[in-house]
């Protein structure tokens, strides 16, 4: 099941998306009550009749979080290599165990949003696609084979990412994660009935057009199952969650020369089986 969230007058609908519509799903507006009555409410009627236009829809992103949203750092060695003598006081060896940080719930924007370039506060503003994981039930000390029966569905999100904050506030991740909408989320929720092997999905990111990443789930260091028992450990996961996967290679900061986000640079973040988010970067919001 693909579901979109999108705006209804003042208000927001929840909707199943088929084909180049969506169908309003009745009497249910929230994700976080969908994931509630999952699943259960996989068979809410849809009212034919209020079918709308895909393309008419002005889609939001497709669920708030709740508390912050979790995050893995180099999650595929591309990347993590990439960034070797680049990374600012911040050189380590390939962790073993998944390196994880949080960015707070202000940071979410809608999937075709415009976004803040925050030009007054970084200069450095990055590129991070993802596959995002929805939770989908409590647990904790979640084992490995079981890990995937937490899982509501997937979406995409770009980790939106101002790293001379990384550097500036003493190495640490979180300043320059959670600046406000600096991580879209979007078009949709693929359910995880519909997409049953979250490591078999190209991901991909492109700035005006150029590819900037392009690669695939299968390279991650730390699959889905792995990265939720190990954030599990000792630590309740709640319906609702969101975790980010981590970004492949590719990001601007690691070229030569860096490239960072303009005002007027169009950000697309694709990942199989769930669709595209296009953003502008703008200066003056
Ligand atoms: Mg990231």
């Amino acid at each position: 099941m693909k579901i979109a969230r999108y705006r209804n007058g003042t208000g927001s609908m929840l909707g199943r998306v088929v084909g180049k519509q969506i169908f309003p799903l009745a009497g249910i507006n929230d994700v976080q009550a969908l994931i509630a009555d999952w699943p259960k409410a996989a068979s809410l009627p849809v009212d034919q009749r209020a079918a709308v236009p895909l393309a008419d829809a002005k889609l939001l992103a497709p669920i708030m979080p709740r508390r912050n949203i979790f995050c893995v750092g180099w999650n595929y060695l591309p990347h993590f290599n990439e960034s070797i003598g680049k990374r600012e006081g911040q050189e380590v060896d390939l962790p073993d165990r998944p390196t994880f940080f949080t960015k707070l719930p202000t940071t979410v924007a809608g999937p075709y949003d415009d976004l803040p370039l925050h030009q007054a506060h970084t200069a450095r503003l990055d590129w991070e696609v993802e596959l995002a994981v929805v939770i989908g039930k409590q647990g904790r000390d979640i084992h490995p084979d079981h890990a995937l029966e937490y899982v509501f569905g997937y979406t995409v999100a770009n980790d939106i990412s101002a790293r001379d904050l990384q550097r500036a506030h003493g190495g640490q991740w979180f300043k320059g994660k959670s600046l406000d909408g600096t991580c879209p989320l979007g078009p949709i929720i693929t359910t995880a009935d519909e997409l049953q092997d979250p490591q078999n999905l190209a991901l991909s990111c492109r700035v005006n057009g150029q590819t900037m990443q392009d690669s695939h789930t299968r390279w991650q260091i730390f699959d889905v199952s792995r990265v939720i028992t190990e954030l599990s450990a000792g630590l309740t996961l709640l319906p609702g969650d969101i975790i980010l996967t981590g970004t492949p290679d590719g990001i601007g900061n690691a070229r030569n020369p860096p490239i960072y986000l303009r005002d007027g640079d169009t950000l697309e973040s694709c990942v199989d089986g769930i669709g595209c988010m296009r953003n502008v970067m703008r200066a003056n919001l």
